[in-house]
């Protein structure tokens, strides 16, 4: 039944501090609500993550939770592991605390928290998974959209299917969170992951609202490399290309070659000129140092994941 849910709200905090505390009293508000409409049931939670902050996101959570002590939780990490890693730690340890779905939800609500209603109704209806997608990308700047563009090509390009304009966001259920619990990978790119593994799944459209205090806290190497995760841990496409390419390039070396041995021996014509030379060399050149770096990227998660080191820190934890 609807109001047996037990749900936790997920919430990755980065130097948020000045964002805890009207964040955590709107998505109480949004809890109350739903409890008085008997769709959850009043056990249900906030969790926040402070992954790593310097500020004094950890001292705003520990007042929220004083001043909540039933309805709000808090992990401390050690450091900085990003949103990914917050987020997989939040919906692992909500599993822990005991919960029936949760929702994953950025600390600066961005995404239109009222929206979370239908993300419940959905989960009525017997869906195990529920994207939120994004109706347009209004708030992004040029560099953002243009990269997200790129990104979402790129993916496609690469045989990785991905919700377009969805940026975790989404319920999931407790039986999809055992799921993510038995993958032990360091480097899961969840957007692709929770699209990959099957399960009832839906969809529910918001509304993107301008970040009220600070900036994104994601710098522009971050994304790259959220990109570039996103690729080699779904994909190996790029290494399939890289042995195309090199046919290809050994096929064209091997013709013109050829025709200049032939020009030379025949014609006493060299056709080569040094302009074409330093062309082809440094193409070339280029060319394999580009495919060296698509190798390095995939020896770098090896690197990564053969290690086994945990994929997060908690220093500390409010139950
Ligand atoms: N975040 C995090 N660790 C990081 C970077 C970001 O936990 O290393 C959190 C951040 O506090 C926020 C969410 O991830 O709750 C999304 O970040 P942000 O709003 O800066 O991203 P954007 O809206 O620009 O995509
Ligand atoms: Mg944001």
């Amino acid at each position: 039944m609807a109001k047996d849910t037990r749900l936790a709200i997920v919430i990755p905090c980065f130097n948020e501090a000045k964002l805890i505390q009207s964040t955590t009293d709107r998505l109480l508000e949004v809890l109350t609500d739903l409890e008085k409409k008997e769709k959850i049931y009043n056990n249900s939670y906030l969790l926040l993550i402070d992954d790593g902050s310097s500020d004094e996101t950890w001292l705003e959570i520990a007042k929220a939770i004083a001043r909540n002590p039933y309805k709000i939780k808090g992990i401390k990490f050690s450091a900085n592991f990003g949103n990914q890693k917050a987020l997989l730690a939040g919906m692992l340890k909500a599993k822990e605390i005991g919960c029936s779905a949760v929702v994953t939800i950025d600390a600066d609500l961005q995404q239109d928290e009222t929206k979370i209603e239908e993300f419940i109704n959905k989960y009525d209806e017997g869906y195990k998974i529920v994207f939120g997608i994004r109706n347009d990308r209004k708030t992004d700047g040029f560099f953002k959209k243009i990269t997200a563009l790129m990104f979402y090509k790129l993916m496609s390009l690469n045989g990785i299917k991905i919700p377009k304009n969805h940026s975790d966001y989404r319920l999931v259920s407790k039986e999809v969170i055992d799921i993510l619990e038995q993958f032990k990978e360091s480097e899961l790119f969840l957007r692709s992951f929770f699209h990959e593994i099957g399960f009832s799944k839906t969809s529910v459209n918001f509304d993107v609202k301008p970040r009220k205090v600070g900036k994104s806290k994601f710098s522009v190497f971050s994304l790259l490399a959220l990109a570039a995760n996103g690729i080699t841990s779904y994909s190996v496409v790029p290494l399939k290309a890289i042995f195309v390419l090199g046919l290809l390039s050994m096929i064209f070396g091997l013709v013109t070659g050829l025709g200049a041995v032939i020009a030379k021996l025949f014609y006493h014509n060299s056709t080569v000129g040094w302009l074409e030379a330093v062309i082809i060399t440094s193409f070339f050149g280029g060319l394999q140092v580009f495919c060296v770096g698509i190798v390095a990227e995939y020896l770098g998660q090896i690197f990564i994941e053969v290690k086994r080191r945990p994929r997060y820190l908690i220093e500390e934890e409010i139950k």
